[in-house]
């Protein structure tokens, strides 16, 4: 997945232009930039790729969740649904505007269980958020229902997905809004960075005040500007929009090699009897960016994957035992430790994920193994990987 495996020139040429005009900062300066604004230009090439009218780009995936709540006005007691199996940064983001995220099941795709989404829905729902872990989504269109018959917005976090889609459409434009990540691991990346696309214009002028102090971007002179509400500093510098610009030209060349890769992997473990592929919804196209399958039961989906790493098959994970993705391991978020005092409406709505019933949740992930797909491998390394791969998981699953 990483797009930092093959760094090159393109992305020197970019960040020399930016130190060559001095100009760090995305807005004002004009006279100084020599016509460089990088952040505008990933915003413009962002918009064409994935088919989207606007295209925001902030400090971090994290940001650019955060703004895109707050852009729809998602606040204090509001709840959003989201899968037992993401990042601790969705649920930070929520968080962080006083929301409360609701934790649902998930199923074979590893995302949302449309089911588990229904059930709930409350007065207070407003937001459900598919993650699209390791490049592959949820059934988008039985959730798309779900939130026009309740009045709901969709919000993608596809900060794993770029460059999947879903019947026809980039992963992150399916949603009212979607979210994309440029950190450091992620397939393109700009160093730190996120960015936020949707269809709607008064979104995307919310979040472009918003993650900007509220600035109103309107006039020259940034001193003047208006402020028509309350903003946050989530602004990118120039010089990690600018490696982000030269790795989005890439995109196309890094989903190739991804493909090829993830391709020649699974052939390998097709034919193993008892393992099963993550089901990727009908219409949808992964990324590619990891290949996930389960085992026939935890112990030994647990002991492949230490199998593996032993084998020198590195890049596998146990999700199950991960602090980081599995809601198992979050005991801060059901502690509600913060360094300050939370607001009310959290502690009051908040479940206890303690004895909240995931049994469907740790019945897949307790299964599953997802191996990164790497950039920089070579073919033959490739297939040095499946042959190694067949061989442990195949023995795995008869032991
Ligand atoms: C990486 C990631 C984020 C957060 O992105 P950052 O740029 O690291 O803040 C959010 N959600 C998911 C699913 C991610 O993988």
């Amino acid at each position: 997945m990483p797009g930092f495996e093959l760094f090159g020139e393109q992305e020197k040429k970019e960040i020399q232009d930016v130190l060559d005009s001095g100009v760090l900062m995305r807005y004002g300066f004009e006279g100084m930039r020599n016509g460089h604004w990088k952040a505008k230009e990933l915003e413009a090439a962002l918009m064409h790729s994935m088919q989207s009218k606007y295209a925001h780009v902030v400090s971090s995936g994290t940001a650019a969740l955060t703004v895109a709540m707050a852009s729809a006005g998602v606040g204090a007691g509001d709840e959003v649904i989201l899968p037992t199996f993401t990042f601790v940064a969705s649920f930070e983001a929520v968080l962080a505007l006083g929301a409360i995220p609701i934790l649902v099941d998930i199923d074979d795709s590893l995302t949302l269980d449309p089911k588990a989404v229904e059930r709930a829905i409350s007065t207070k729902t407003k937001v459900i958020m598919p993650v699209h872990m390791c490049g592959s989504m949820a059934n988008l269109d039985q959730l798309q229902k779900i939130c026009d018959k309740h009045g709901l917005l969709l919000l993608e976090d596809a900060c794993q997905a770029i460059g999947g889609s879903y019947k026809g459409k980039p992963l992150g434009s399916y949603g009212d809004l979607g979210c994309f990540s440029f950190d450091y691991v992620k397939t393109i990346t700009c160093g730190e960075g996120g960015a936020l696309i949707t269809n709607n214009e008064r979104y995307y002028k919310n979040a472009n005040h918003y993650s900007d102090h509220g600035h109103d971007h309107i006039g020259k002179d940034r001193g003047a500007e208006g402020h028509p509400f309350l903003g946050y500093n989530f602004r990118i510098s120039e010089l990690n929009a600018a490696i982000g610009l030269a790795q989005i030209r890439r995109l196309d060349e890094f989903l190739k090699i991804q493909k090829r890769n993830y391709s020649i992997l699974r052939t390998a473990l097709e034919s193993i009897e008892g393992l099963r592929f993550r089901k990727v919804p009908e219409g949808g196209i992964e990324n590619y960016s990891f290949l996930s399958f389960f085992l026939p039961d935890g112990k030994r989906a647990k002991a492949v994957q230490k199998a593996l790493t032993e084998a020198g098959v590195d890049g596998c994970f146990y999700w199950y035992d991960n602090n980081w993705h599995y809601y198992r391991k979050w005991q801060h978020l059901n502690q509600m430790k913060s360094l300050g005092n939370l607001p009310q409406e959290v502690k009051n709505q908040l479940p206890d994920y303690s004895k909240t019933d995931f049994s469907k949740s740790d019945y897949w992930i307790s299964r599953n193994i997802s191996c990164l797909i790497k950039l920089s491998w070579t073919k033959a390394e490739v297939q040095e990987r499946a042959a190694k791969m067949a061989t442990v998981i195949s023995e795995g699953i008869t032991s």
